[in-house]
């Protein structure tokens, strides 16, 4: 962003005042905001009372040798302690933790006692083979809930994880276990994906014959489909056969508040993984709270349901820890949305009365593309808040996720976070704001961010630039695992003494915030700095387009043309299908963009395409698209959901054979 700052071109101006009845009797209250105002580590010293503490920090946070924080440093507890036994101790053994449905339909309920045996079980398995307090081990599962017993195992023996998302392949795995030099891999034969047994302990067989990885003494393997599997004697021990034989009986040792957690490798939309390490008391306190806040928990009553895969980050604060410690009631779904069926996700919402659901923009981008009758079908009354994560969420798409899934009713909370940031940091609450659609609004109490112009100064209303965090917090990273200087590279050094995101964002008039993706992804067109967010946004507030991904593209007279692709919503995908209509359609859409956003953003060119290119995480890769538009070779595709999406954009291109 060198000439200007990033243009604030999308007006919107729909309001949703919080539900009164929600309001009434919200977790918390606009006061929260002026109390960690007022002190705002006494703030975070308080809600660190949410969890129990063998010994209870006197110290809040020691910032003395910044970026590197410490918080409640002199406090030690077990995360798996609080995230379990303590639930059973205060009589809720009989509670739900976990509603598992399996994608071929089986299922089974787990009670916080029956997951205190299985979790001390699987403590007592991992000390059998050897695993010690700083050890790490590796856990590449499907969404099964031996993935969330596993993460608790190590946590209640002070292991650090590093899970690794299941769709990942051999060489993802392979150097995530190198660089985190694990010592056991927990896995299993396989999960079930788009109606199929998909396997999975090929891929850990085979990065285990990788240089770098041969500390890895064992490999703890979950039967979950029957297929056959290889076996390394000596080295494969199945899980029901060693954790299924211990005793159910763990005593759990407390850790220091810093003791690592877990590694977790950012998803690797721009670059070389990292390693972010987050560490137990900060990161614990932080999540509990702010699932607490921001989905307004009541635990005794509600059903919460987190689509996200344990494999990212979302999984590891909003499905295992930030629920389990607040002792929820949730499901966990092992598949696809529209496996059997594009209703399975409503039908589960349906049979479990799920109250609070957390999803991502593009899962939302895809029921829209399917259609509202499928939803239409199952009865969502139940649901009572939604939120959003992974993406900015175009407007449009915020409203049809409120509408069709909300019945017009819920709060819709769109939360900005990354895996570095361990937990929520900008979101409206439920209870408390008057939510706008793209917007995720105001930091939390106890947060501080703001945007910031080239030369780091706060930019006023109305403007836009880099998305800073100015104040440390709990829950945030603690370094880049082995790599303290890329951490102070690549997060504190682009402004001094701020946390700099690496996103782009503005402030509205009230001085909102609304995230404008990637800073990597802003365009240069004639001078002005354009959001891709916005521009997809406009197109995606069109009535024929689900979904757009926008890039800019080299050009010789603007430095940088709008080069959009969409996907078209049901019908209007069969109706542009001749040259004519086509053409026709994407005049429509280039007018449509110059009226809501002004003639600067209307797009060079429109493709209509059948899929964009993804992350496995879900979120576009723009880079690819790029690469495209620029007629180059694509640049490393290996971390796409499905590499023959690029095959097919592709062909689409004028000129291409
Ligand atoms: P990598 O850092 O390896 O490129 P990643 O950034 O996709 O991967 P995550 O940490 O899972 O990995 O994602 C965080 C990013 O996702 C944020 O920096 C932001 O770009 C985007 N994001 C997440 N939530 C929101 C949101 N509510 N609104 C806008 N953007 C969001
Ligand atoms: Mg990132």
């Amino acid at each position: 962003m060198s000439n200007e700052s990033l243009a604030n071109l999308l007006k919107e101006e729909r309001r949703f005042e919080p539900p009164a009845d929600l309001a009434a009797n919200a977790n918390v209250t606009a006061e929260a905001y002026e109390v960690a105002k007022a002190d705002r580590l006494g703030f975070w010293a308080e809600q660190a009372r949410r969890l129990t503490w063998d010994t209870e920090p006197a110290e809040t946070l020691d910032w003395s040798n910044p970026p590197f924080a410490k918080w409640f440093a002199d406090g030690k507890l077990n995360v798996a302690y609080n995230c379990v036994d303590r639930h059973v101790e205060n009589g809720l053994g009989d509670r739900v933790a976990l509603h598992f449905e399996g994608e071929p339909g089986d299922t089974r309920s787990i009670t916080y006692a029956e997951l205190q045996r299985e979790v001390s079980q699987a403590a007592n398995a991992l000390t059998e083979l050897g695993v010690q307090a700083g050890d790490r081990v590796a856990i590449y599962l499907p969404m099964i809930p031996e993935a969330v017993v596993s993460m608790l195992a190590c946590a209640r023996i002070g292991a650090p994880h590093s899970l690794v998302f299941g769709g990942f392949s051999a060489d993802a795995l392979a150097t995530r276990i190198q660089d985190a030099d694990a010592r056991v891999v927990i896995t299993a034969d396989g999960g079930y994906r788009r109606g199929k047994p998909s396997a999975l302990k090929p891929a850990v067989d085979e990065a285990l014959t990788r240089p770098g990885t041969e500390n890895v003494r064992s490999v703890l393997v979950v039967r979950r489909t029957g297929e056959d599997t290889a076996w390394t004697n000596g080295r494969d021990v199945w899980w029901h056969e060693l954790v299924g034989a211990q005793p159910e009986q763990h005593t759990p040792e407390a850790f220091d508040a810093e003791h690592p957690l877990f590694i977790l490798y950012t998803s690797g939309t721009t670059g070389k993984p990292k390693g972010i390490l987050h560490t137990s008391g900060g990161y614990l306190t932080q999540v509990s709270y702010t699932h607490h806040a921001v989905f307004d928990l009541k635990p005794e009553s509600d059903v919460y349901w987190c689509t996200a895969d344990v494999g990212w980050v979302t999984g590891h604060s909003y499905i295992v820890y930030g629920p389990l410690s607040n002792g929820a009631t949730q499901v966990l779904y092992e598949g696809t949305p529209d496996t059997p069926h594009q209703g399975r996700w409503w039908e589960i919402v349906q049979k479990y009365g799920v109250t609070l659901l957390y999803t991502a923009p593009t899962a939302i981008r895809a029921c829209m593309k399917w259609g509202d009758d499928i939803p239409a079908k199952f009865d969502l009354s139940s649901l009572r808040v939604l939120g959003s994560v992974g993406e900015p969420i175009n407007p449009e798409a915020w409203i049809w996720y409120r509408k069709h899934i909300g019945g017009d009713r819920t709060p819709v909370v769109d939360t900005w976070w990354q895996t570095e940031t361990g937990g929520i940091m900008i979101t409206p609450l439920p209870g408390v704001t008057a939510t706008k659609p793209g917007s995720a609004q105001i930091p939390l109490p106890g947060i501080a961010a703001t945007v910031v112009d080239d030369d780091a100064n706060e930019v006023p209303n109305g403007a836009g630039g880099y998305l800073v965090l100015t104040e440390p917090w709990p829950s945030m990273l603690r370094t880049i695992w082995g790599d303290d200087q890329r951490y102070i590279d690549t997060y504190w050094s682009r402004f001094q003494n701020r946390y700099f995101a690496g996103d782009g964002a503005k402030k509205d008039t009230d001085g909102d915030i609304w995230l404008l993706g990637r800073v990597d992804d802003v365009m240069l067109v004639s001078g002005h700095n354009i959001s891709t967010t916005e521009v997809e946004s406009a197109l995606v507030s069109h009535p024929k387009v689900a979904e757009a991904a926008v890039v800019g593209a080299t050009d010789p007279q603007t430095t940088q043309a709008i080069c959009a692709f969409v996907i078209l919503r049901g019908s209007a995908a069969a109706e542009a299908s001749g040259e004519a209509e086509s053409a026709a359609l994407v005049e429509e859409l280039r007018a449509h963009v110059a009226q809501a956003l002004g003639p600067i953003a209307k797009p060079k060119r429109i493709l209509p395409v059948a899929e964009l290119p993804k992350t496995r995480s879900g979120k576009i890769m723009r880079r690819l698209l790029r690469d495209v538009a620029e007629n180059r070779t694509l640049g490393d595709v290996t971390t796409l959901t499905d590499s023959s999406v690029m095959e097919l954009i592709q062909a689409k291109l004028p000129g291409a054979s």
